[in-house]
């Protein structure tokens, strides 16, 4: 069995934008402080591809850009490198933004009861919007009953108890 080794910078750069970013991190990796030209000829991608992912990474702090002048030509150029030291901080904050969203939307559910006529394509509403409307479907008529939002909760909980799990680890 072939064990597949990939840098978690390549990884990383993967989730955030697939195939082009992956080539764009593994070309950083293999030639340290490359120009946007040079890592648009090592990976064959469009320079403002390139340049699109470059700057989205090092928005993310995951990369670094040194404006250095190049005596060549006499123009400034950015020299990239990879910051492979923040790969981590950067998955933990996305782990715990993730985390704060999903506890906010169980919170939300469980301050919430919601009330529907029960068709797919009609709303649901709050118990505070179901008195304004006096429990009646704006939309077909038929009265609003409660949803049981219980199997909801709990998938929420377990996502929530899943993730801190993970993060314990880490
Ligand atoms: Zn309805």
């Amino acid at each position: 069995m072939k064990i597949e080794y990939e840098d978690s910078f390549v990884k990383i750069s993967g989730v955030l934008g697939g195939e082009e970013y992956i080539r764009v991190a593994r070309a950083l990796l293999n030639s340290e402080n490359a120009t946007d030209e040079e890592i648009a000829s090592a990976t064959g991608l469009k320079i403002n591809t390139v340049r699109k992912t470059l700057y989205d990474l090092f928005g993310k702090s995951l990369i670094t850009g040194v404006r250095v002048r190049d005596l060549k030509r006499g123009w400034f150029v950015y020299r990239w490198r990879a910051q492979r030291d923040q790969v981590d901080g950067f998955i933990d904050n996305q782990k715990k933004k993730a985390l704060e969203r999903l506890t906010k939307r169980l919170d939300y559910e469980e301050a919430h009861e919601f009330y529907s006529c029960g068709k797919p394509e009609c709303q649901k509403y709050t118990f505070e919007e179901s008195i304004e409307i006096f429990f009646k479907c704006p939309d077909c008529g038929e009265t609003l009953n409660l949803i049981d939002n219980s199997h909801l909760k709990e998938a929420f909980k377990w996502k929530v108890r899943q993730m801190l799990e993970e993060m314990k680890k880490t």
